[in-house]
């Protein structure tokens, strides 16, 4: 039996505001348990919240960036639940109501590209943190996170497989990251994802039972997480049974999910708007004003990488995944022009040094976009070969110091002198008299041996085209 897999994520991204969403507190990550409060996020009674203006500016754009359709009135909701994280008893979320709806974003999967619809993205604040004491039986509560602003962000049941969830999830990082409204970091909680997935017999209509996957803070954990969950739904179909609506935690280490709790209907909420808070009205003009204030977008700049460089599809979708990695990469092409090549260069040599589970962390690159620059000036004008530029590359990953200073240092510059190379060349064909015997015999394949007997003594420093044409007019007499 053939089955069709059904997706929809929940991401909440946590926004970079120097306040709370409701109080003036700052939203500082790090400091001592329980010192970022006061009686608004605390939940004493009697205190009304207030509404941080930053929270809704970062909320328009991302609705802007996502195609939403915006709420010109909308309103906060009381979403009541009992947990020990939540002072008041009830988070203020949207419900009814919500900031924005009807958007999509565009995905790139299986070589062609998909338009997955966004629902609705509304503002609500973060609950506190529980630490469970792992040798006693207590937990601690850490209210310094409630009241942090978040935005949750809810697509449409439209993808079709873990790839393209990831894919998604990948767009969507990238655009709030652009944006500068979410740091992103997914270890940290900032970014963090619930995925809904169920399967169908393909051609049917009506969706499957659904299961909601959590925790989950890393791409490749959200793919596996749902590549698990999927091999599992199906199986149980196989077999003729159910599968039981609930949710589930993915466990990474052990790689497999375990239930969690049976899955609650927003029912179970007993929602209704927020008496404290009054509806939040949009005008034109402020809507107008985000919108001058939007970034160059990850789409617009992959597109503007493909037509206007000449990089492939695939190449700019992996610049732009952060705004720090194009921007690197555009800092550099001010200095070096081979669009191309420096790509190359980036996406192999830089990024194999840098490459984190999230992406790209280019705080932690010395080597500055210029200098990168420089370097690949000097390997296009034969100054250095390609195999000594990754040597001096490595030691600017380490040291920081610019190209130049590397190649002096190190006496790395290539070797080009005809006459003091030649002069090798016939030390080695002399050396290996039976190699020139077979190669004047039409071994043509023996000139990668004498070019890498030369290689090796001149430690990579020979020029290999100077090289080539000296073994064949020595060797061809
Ligand atoms: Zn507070």
């Amino acid at each position: 039996m053939d089955f069709e897999t059904v997706i929809g994520l929940e991401v909440h991204a946590q926004l970079k505001t120097r306040s709370k969403i409701f109080c003036g507190c700052t939203t500082e990550f790090g400091r001592p348990p329980n010192t970022n409060t006061c009686p608004v996020c605390l939940g004493l009674p009697g205190v009304l919240p207030v509404l941080n203006r930053r929270v809704v500016e970062f909320a328009i754009k991302l609705a802007l960036a996502t195609n939403c359709r915006i709420n010109r009135e909308n309103r906060f909701a009381r979403k009541n639940y009992f947990y020990p994280d939540l002072p008041k008893g009830y988070q203020i979320s949207q419900f009814e109501l919500p900031l924005a709806e009807h958007g999509w974003l565009e995905i790139e999967a299986g070589g062609q590209s998909r338009r997955i619809g966004i629902t609705r993205i509304h503002m609500e604040e973060d609950a506190g943190k529980l630490i469970h004491d792992e040798r006693e039986p207590k937990s601690y509560v850490d209210l310094n996170r409630t009241g942090t602003p978040l935005l949750e962000i809810v697509s449409e049941p439209d993808l079709r497989s873990p790839a393209e969830a990831a894919a998604y999830l990948r767009k969507l990082h990238a655009i709030v990251r652009c944006l500068d409204i979410c740091d992103g970091n997914m270890q940290e909680g900032s970014f963090r994802c619930d995925a809904n997935i169920s399967l169908r017999p393909r051609g049917q209509a009506e969706l499957g039972t659904r299961t909601e996957l959590k925790n989950m803070n890393s791409f490749r954990n959200v793919q596996r997480a749902l590549e698990y969950e999927e091999r599992r739904q199906r199986d149980l179909l196989l077999d003729g049974e159910a599968v039981v609506q609930a949710t589930l935690l993915w466990d990474a280490d052990r790689e497999v999910t375990q239930i969690m709790r049976s899955k609650e209907e927003a029912h179970d909420y007993r929602y209704f708007p927020d008496p404290d808070l009054l509806p939040v009205s949009i005008s034109e003009g402020w809507i107008e004003e985000m919108q001058a204030s939007l970034p160059e977008l990850p789409a617009a700049r992959q597109t503007r990488f493909v037509e206007q460089l000449g990089l492939s599809v695939d190449d700019a979708e992996v610049l732009i995944s952060s705004r720090e990695l194009a921007d690197y990469f555009e800092a550099a092409l001010a200095g070096f022009g081979n669009a191309k090549k420096l790509a190359n260069w980036i996406m192999t040599e830089l990024m194999r040094e840098l490459k984190g589970e999230e992406g790209i962390d280019l705080a932690r690159c010395p080597v500055s976009p210029a200098n990168l620059a420089r370097l690949l000036t000097m390997l296009e004008a034969g100054a250095i070969n390609g195999k000594i530029a990754k040597t001096v590359f490595a030691e600017m990953m380490l040291s920081g110091a610019d190209p130049e200073t590397v190649v002096k240092e190190k006496g790395l510059v290539q070797m080009s002198d005809e006459g003091e190379l030649a002069a090798i060349v016939r030390e080695i064909i002399a050396a290996n008299p039976e190699q020139a015997e077979q190669f004047r015999a039409g071994k043509t394949k023996m000139m990668a041996f004498f070019v890498g007997q030369l290689m090796k003594q001149t430690k990579g420093q020979a020029n290999p085209q100077l090289a080539n044409q000296l073994f064949s007019r020595e060797l061809n007499g």
